[in-house]
């Protein structure tokens, strides 16, 4: 089974339009149509207008780092609903990024909501799951992403990741400039993959999973060249035109 890469770029909360536009710029210059890898940015909400506006006409796709777990618009101060992520262009949006989980208090139970919400608004989920330091070495690696895994598969079932993507981002390798290794990315994809297969055999080799966590144009060939490793996403270096590009063409 063969999945096309995918590439994500993650801003976080960094940048402003002089600075959107000089990324993207360059962006635009180097990412022609590549047929072996998407290529997707996550700007912050206030720029998704814009940035998608600029994105128009390219192969770049557009999506946002976050969403409401509401499937309806009303009285939520400072939330964002799908169907707004959807009006803007976006067609993608991140989901329970580690940053999330650990800063905002986003528990597994509400990731799997605005994954639900994400699908209910026609968005592709970028699903992230990833284990903390203090669990990998407690030997929790794999409990932890069987347990994220698993809130989101249960409430919305197996076939819910037609489509969908994963994020394995360890937590301890995100902007810490410590990456996996090749073989411990792999190990963690397999094991994602194989928690994958025991609810769809189907979903587990369509099912794209990146890799996050100090990507860089020097180590990302390795990182994709496993069989379980569909592509990246990309915080820090997903800022610098060239280093972005750069790890595109590693896939
Ligand atoms: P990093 O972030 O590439 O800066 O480590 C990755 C992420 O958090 O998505």
């Amino acid at each position: 089974m063969s999945r096309r890469y995918m590439v994500a770029g993650n801003w976080k909360m960094n940048g402003n339009r002089a600075e959107n536009a000089v990324l993207l710029d360059g962006l635009l210059a180097g990412a022609g149509a590549n047929a072996k890898v998407e290529i997707l940015v996550c700007p912050p909400f206030p720029y998704l207008d814009s940035v998608g506006a600029r994105l128009q006409g390219s192969a770049v796709l557009l999506g946002a780092q976050n969403l409401s777990e509401q499937d309806k618009a009303g009285a939520f101060t400072g939330e964002v609903l799908g169907a707004m992520l959807r009006d803007t262009g976006c067609g993608h949006v991140i989901v329970g990024h580690s940053e999330r989980r650990a800063l905002y208090g986003e528990t597994d139970e509400l990731v799997a909501r605005k994954y639900q919400a994400a699908q209910k608004a026609g968005l592709v989920p970028v699903l992230c799951v990833g284990e903390t330091l203090a669990e990998r070495e407690g030997g929790q690696t794999e409990a932890v992403l069987a347990r994220q895994l698993a809130a989101v598969l249960d409430l919305c079932g197996a076939d819910s990741f037609a489509g969908a993507v994963i994020a394995y981002e360890p937590v301890w390798a995100i902007g810490t400039g410590k990456t996996a290794t090749p073989q411990q990315a792999q190990d963690a994809h397999a094991f994602i993959r194989g928690q994958l297969r025991g609810r769809s055999a189907k979903i587990a080799d369509s099912t794209r999973i990146l890799y996050g966590g100090s990507v860089k144009a020097d180590n990302a060939q390795a990182l994709f060249a496993n069989p379980d490793v569909d592509g990246g996403l990309i915080g820090g270096a997903s800022l610098k035109a060239a280093d972005f590009l750069a790890i595109c063409a590693a896939a």
